[in-house]
């Protein structure tokens, strides 16, 4: 096993891995920017090591100096989190090069299914379903053109090196697909360095569920069910369930279970989650990510499994710890993304924290980085604290989230729990009852003078 683990990332995920480090009894090193250097994950770390000025470029996607902080501190391990570096293929090669361990999939499964093109060529090999679209890359208009008459109209133009719901445009009707094929290009090329795009159908009222997977370097491979991430604005998730009320279990085995085969026939290695949009009873593939994300913890809650310490494990060329039989579903979990925002127009919010009191309880969980006294740097993400709830029933746990939500205290900025407490009144979410766009309907239909 591993001596010493250096996290190159920040916030709370920092801490997460931090602590799974920690029961296991290994050492971390935090490295931080300029800003971060009263940050929790600093405070926490057994080591710290400042890595450059605030600006993420020149700090956590800073490569030569991460790297040189893991060799003067000794870590074996460099553990990348989400965002940041831990899609970035070429990192991974960089820290195996110097003879340090990446705590994620070999460079080449980060390579080829960072681009969306390669992703889903792989796995429709592998018999997963994906959306109906253009086989590969789109040139130009002619070749939209051509496509979208196959599949008719609304069509999305998707970044193949797009994330973070950048870098797409739905197209409605054929007047509209030269430019937006040339938008979709030009934003693809300035976010990303890739103008590659291609062109899918556009799924008017999907779901959006994905698929936790694990495996080791042994051939073992496991699914942990789904996650319901289909509250989303800007194409950017806001609340977070497991299971998804629109599944049974039989659903949920029988798709488990194609995605685990062809996963191990993929030969991936690591922690990673097959994303799905999910309509009328039908999965297609959008995209798989590589690494741990942000809504990992509801997968835990129902499973009672660790998924970062199996992902530490895994690297570290150990076997997993269960096989599928052992896997267990057990009642309901939902996780709230709470953003240093203004709930309704989310403004950011950057700022001292005056008083700081998490909810707490049976079954409620929050993973945060925050202090009463810290300040949130304006650089970073806005995410400042996973509120992660647990029931026996969808029912028990809506019961409790309300009242973690009323208990929360976040003094000194804004935040985006006025938000999360109004939308799990609304009777649609409490029937399960809501897709992709349901969020951004809801809304643009608020009325924010009466709030
Ligand atoms: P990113 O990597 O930027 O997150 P994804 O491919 O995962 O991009 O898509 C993000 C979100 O965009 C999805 O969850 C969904 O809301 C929307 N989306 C993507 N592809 C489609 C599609 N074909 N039809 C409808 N919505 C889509």
């Amino acid at each position: 096993m591993f001596e010493k683990v250096l996290i190159a990332n920040r916030g709370e995920i920092a801490l997460r891995i931090h602590r799974a480090c920690r029961e296991m009894g290994i050492k971390t090193v935090a490295v931080h920017s300029v800003a971060d250097a009263n940050a929790m994950h600093v405070k926490l770390a057994d080591e710290s090591v400042c890595i450059g000025p605030n600006a993420s470029a020149d700090s956590y996607l800073n490569i030569p100096a991460i790297i040189t902080a893991a060799q003067i501190t000794g870590a074996d391990a460099i553990h990348p989190g989400y965002g940041f570096l831990s899609e970035n293929a070429r990192f991974a090669e960089i820290v195996e090069e110097h003879g340090i361990a990446f705590i994620g999939p070999t460079a080449e499964h980060i390579r080829v299914m960072g681009d969306k093109i390669s992703a889903k060529a792989t796995v429709e090999k592998y018999g997963i379903p994906v959306v109906p679209g253009s086989k590969g890359e789109i040139r130009n208009y002619k070749d939209a053109k051509k496509v979208a008459d196959e599949i008719g109209f609304p069509v999305i133009v998707k970044a193949a090196s797009g994330g973070g719901g950048r870098g797409m445009q739905i197209v409605r009707s054929a007047d509209r697909l030269e430019e937006a094929v040339n938008t979709a290009s030009r934003e693809a090329e300035v976010s990303f360095g890739d103008g590659t795009v291609y062109l899918e159908k556009f799924l008017t009222l999907p779901r959006h569920i994905e698929f936790q997977i694990l495996a080791d370097k042994h051939g073992n491979v496991v699914h942990l069910g789904e996650r319901d991430c289909s509250l989303q604005r800007r194409h950017q998730k806001v609340l977070e369930e497991a299971p998804s009320p629109a599944l049974n279990s039989e659903m949920r085995m029988k798709t488990g279970k194609v995605i685990a085969d062809a996963i191990k026939a993929i030969g991936f290695v690591g922690a990673g989650t097959i994303e799905f949009l999910y309509e009328e009873g039908e999965f297609y593939f959008i995209e798989m990510n590589t690494r741990i994300q942000v809504e990992h913890p509801i997968t835990e809650m129902i499973t009672g499994i660790d998924l970062v310490r199996e992902q530490i494990r895994v690297a570290a060329g150990q076997p997993l710890t269960m096989s599928q039989e052992d896997i267990k579903f057990h009642g309901h979990a939902i996780e709230c993304r709470i953003n240093a925002e203004d709930p309704f127009t989310f403004m950011p919010s950057p700022g001292k924290i005056k008083t700081y009191h998490p909810p707490g309880g049976l079954d409620v969980r929050v993973d945060s980085a925050l202090y009463a006294g810290y300040s949130i740097p304006p650089y970073y993400d806005s995410m400042i604290a996973k509120l992660i709830v647990h029931g026996k029933s969808r029912n028990d746990c809506l019961m409790r989230l309300r009242r973690a939500l009323e208990e929360f205290v976040i003094d000194g900025v804004k935040t985006t729990i006025p938000l999360h407490e109004k939308l799990i009144r609304e009777p649609d979410f409490i029937d399960g009852n809501y897709d992709i766009h349901w969020l951004e309907h809801y809304l643009d239909n608020l009325d924010l003078d009466n709030l």
